[in-house]
């Protein structure tokens, strides 16, 4: 399986919480520029066969209908098991929506974050609830019926309450994914220099992890079932194949500002200057070494809830985890991890503090 990330870095509005590579575009010309640099950096890697396509941003469905289909025209020659693209629901049309089937997008990732239209504002997000219902709507008349929305918890002042009642209107969509993050406060954020204003409190962490437990007990009862961390399918074949090559350690490609690949032995990366990338998309190649992709192996695949398999750790590293970083045992005796039919992954209990555990014995 092999990857292709395309980022679009550009925003009718920037978010107080995102320190993703973006902006808000200078003119339409910019855009533009942007487009024909990434169509003439896809030439590095078009002779890759690519199972999946993920086209992030930024907010891809902020580019015109015309620059839509030169966008999505650049992929023609290639033909995905699952080619995806972010949404924001303020920029979503119909006519996008039909220009993503011709082009052979068969996945859409909302990015709807929360269903209260007050901390909606509070976040700088520019939709209401009824644009989120018409999106999904709309594509599905246009033929996409896989929709993953993005959702975030551990908002400022949020209860436990409140993230009942999102989950309760999400249930009345419907989708195939989720994706649920709980807030990070990013430096180079807005809320990040109010945090140092004093003007902004982020959630308690023993709430965020009542949150998330919550979460994990109330999402089964409406059809999803956790596979990653942050992520819940309806069924099997609505998980995310590109998010997944990212948690097995599998090769991608990645094209634009910002954007990171791995070509299976080393990570590279281009310019967050979107300016300098639109005149020079050169990569900037990091070399790894074995051990670092052991950590890396370890780090993601201990993220999905099947884990690692101890045979397949031994196959391609030739090394064993619980030798090689003892502490995992103190885990497992504690019950946060557990071994069972050769697989080493995270019980319920140690899901809530994974982060943390990830932190510590890596
Ligand atoms: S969260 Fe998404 S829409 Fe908001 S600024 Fe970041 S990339 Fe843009």
């Amino acid at each position: 399986m092999k990857g292709l990330y395309v980022h679009i870095p550009f925003c009718e509005h920037i978010c107080f919480y995102c320190d993703f590579c973006k902006r808000v575009p200078k003119n339409q010309q910019m855009i533009d520029d942007y487009l024909s640099t990434l169509k003439n950096e896809y030439s590095r890697v078009k002779n890759n066969i690519f199972d999946t396509i993920y086209i992030g941003g930024g907010t891809p469905s902020m580019l015109s209908p015309k620059q839509l289909e030169y966008l999505l025209g650049i992929f023609l020659d290639q033909k995905t098991k699952e080619f995806t693209i972010e949404v924001n629901p303020e920029s979503y049309t119909h006519e996008k929506g039909l220009i993503f089937k011709k082009y052979g997008v068969n996945r859409v990732s909302l990015g709807v974050q929360t269903f209260n239209e007050q901390v909606l504002h509070k976040l700088n997000r520019k939709h209401n609830n009824q644009q989120v219902f018409d999106t999904v709507k709309s594509l599905k008349t246009a033929g996409i019926t896989n929709v993953s929305v993005d959702l975030i918890f551990a908002l400022p002042g949020q209860s436990i309450d409140a993230v009942k009642e999102d989950l309760d209107m999400l249930n009345l969509l419907d989708i195939t994914h989720l994706s649920y993050y709980s807030l990070i406060l990013e430096k180079n954020t807005t809320f990040y220099n109010l945090y140092k204003r004093n003007l902004y409190k982020p959630l308690d962490i023993d709430i965020e992890a009542d949150m998330f437990e919550f979460i994990l007990d109330y999402l089964p009862k409406l059809g999803f079932k956790q596979y990653e961390v942050s992520n819940f399918s309806k069924s099997e074949d609505t998980k995310s194949l590109h998010n997944s090559l990212y948690w097995s350690l599998e090769p991608y490609e990645a094209i634009g500002a910002g954007a990171h690949g791995f070509d299976g032995k080393n990570r590279y990366y281009h310019t967050t200057n979107i300016t300098e990338y639109i005149t020079n998309s050169n990569i900037t190649i990091e070399a790894q070494t074995e051990f670092m992709m052991y950590q890396d192996y370890l780090i993601f695949g201990l993220r999905k809830t099947d884990g690692i398999s101890l045979i397949d750790v031994n196959k391609r590293f030739n090394r064993n985890p619980l030798v090689d970083f003892p502490k995992l045992n103190a885990f497992i005796a504690d019950a946060y991890m557990e071994v069972k039919n050769d697989y080493l992954r995270f019980t319920k209990k140690g899901l809530f503090v994974s982060n943390q555990i990830l932190g510590e014995f890596i």
